[in-house]
């Protein structure tokens, strides 16, 4: 099944279990916190930047009993970071999950160490890109030449029926114009478009919160997605992101493991785990555990505004929005276009 319907069904079967509902959609594997790059908004949720969170890693051997434990809940995995290929044993990891039966397996990755043979065995790659501006862009990201080696990979990838390609944006004050650059360019290529504001821990940077530069833009990408562009947010989320009100956050319709092989709970905004799955623990009995026997939480009053977490909540609560979903990812889909989750 197309992996953006089969998103949708795992949403819609989330819908109806609520509470019951045991099987993520997919598992992020934080290969390692480290990186290569030291954008200014970068945000591990803990309050510190990616590159300044501490973790050991465990070896691709050890993620191979990672993958044990989580292969019978699902066969999607979503390789993070940090920057995953600074990762000495990412090629490893990637050949042993197609060995272990994972039929989808994406990369979030900054673009700067990507190469054909890493791309073709993959299924999707999110890469990151705040701004067309090369100057601009390798000044947010604190390294210079970054922005034009990146639009070179996105030139190599532009075209090619696999791996999917998704750009994601961070929208910060000082960038909103750019990212509408941003989602022209992915119109043009035929990529797909993803943005989201710039986070400090759970709450978004100052400047965001109320501007009509920012409802503007959101306003764009929303006609975007109607108008059948390959938009990866929900119209719900986005209205939504824009003024920045409150859900329930269910966390777990995607279950995380950090670079040393323990399990987020209940969130990576939280930073806080619950146990390691390279000595064996099922997961699901961990989660039953931490959570006093509810798979799910809805008490956490923090709406963080990530589509990784607002935007799956969303789907769940809110049968007509999961329908509309439903309806864009057909035509998109009809199209000859083939959008991701
Ligand atoms: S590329 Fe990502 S992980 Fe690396 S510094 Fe930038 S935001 Fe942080
Ligand atoms: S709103 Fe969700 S993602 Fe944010 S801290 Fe609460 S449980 Fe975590």
């Amino acid at each position: 099944m197309n992996i953006a319907m089969k998103f949708l069904c795992h949403q819609a079967m989330a819908a109806i279990g609520k509470k019951t509902f045991r099987f993520p959609f997919g598992a992020y594997f934080y290969l390692t916190f480290r990186c290569n790059m030291r954008c200014s908004y970068c945000d591990g949720g803990s309050g510190e930047s990616f590159p300044e969170m501490v973790s050991s890693e465990i070896t691709p051997g050890e993620w191979r009993r990672v993958m044990a434990a989580v292969r019978p809940h699902t066969d999607v995995l979503l390789l993070s970071g940090g920057e995953p290929l600074v990762y000495d044993g990412f090629r490893e990891v990637v050949a042993d999950a197609r060995k272990m039966g994972f039929s989808f397996i994406s990369l979030n990755t900054n673009g700067l160490l990507l190469e054909p043979a890493i791309t073709e065995s993959l299924d999707a790659i999110i890469v990151s890109l705040d701004s067309l501006d090369r100057k601009k862009s390798d000044l947010l990201w604190n390294r210079s030449g970054a922005t034009d080696r990146v639009l070179r990979t996105l030139e190599m990838l532009s075209g090619r029926a696999q791996p999917s390609v998704m750009v994601n944006s961070v929208i910060l004050p000082e960038n909103i114009p750019d990212v509408e650059e941003v989602l022209n360019f992915c119109i043009k290529h035929g990529f797909t478009f993803s943005a989201g504001p710039a986070l400090d821990r759970t709450r978004p940077v100052p400047g965001l919160s109320g501007n009509p530069d920012f409802q503007k833009l959101i306003r764009k990408i929303i006609a975007a997605k109607r108008a059948g562009h390959r938009i990866a947010a929900t119209v719900d989320y986005l209205k939504s992101v824009s003024r920045f009100r409150s859900f329930d956050c269910h966390p777990l319709l995607v279950w995380r493991v950090y670079p040393d092989g323990s399990l987020v709970y209940p969130c990576s905004r939280q930073n806080r785990t619950i146990g390691s799955l390279v000595s064996g623990e099922n997961p699901e009995t961990l989660f039953r555990t931490a959570a006093g026997g509810e798979f799910f939480i809805n008490d956490c009053r923090e709406a963080c505004p990530l589509s990784c977490y607002m935007d799956t909540s969303f789907m769940i609560q809110r049968p007509l929005g999961l329908l509309r979903e439903g309806f864009f990812r057909l035509r998109s889909f009809s199209s000859g276009h083939r959008l991701l989750y």
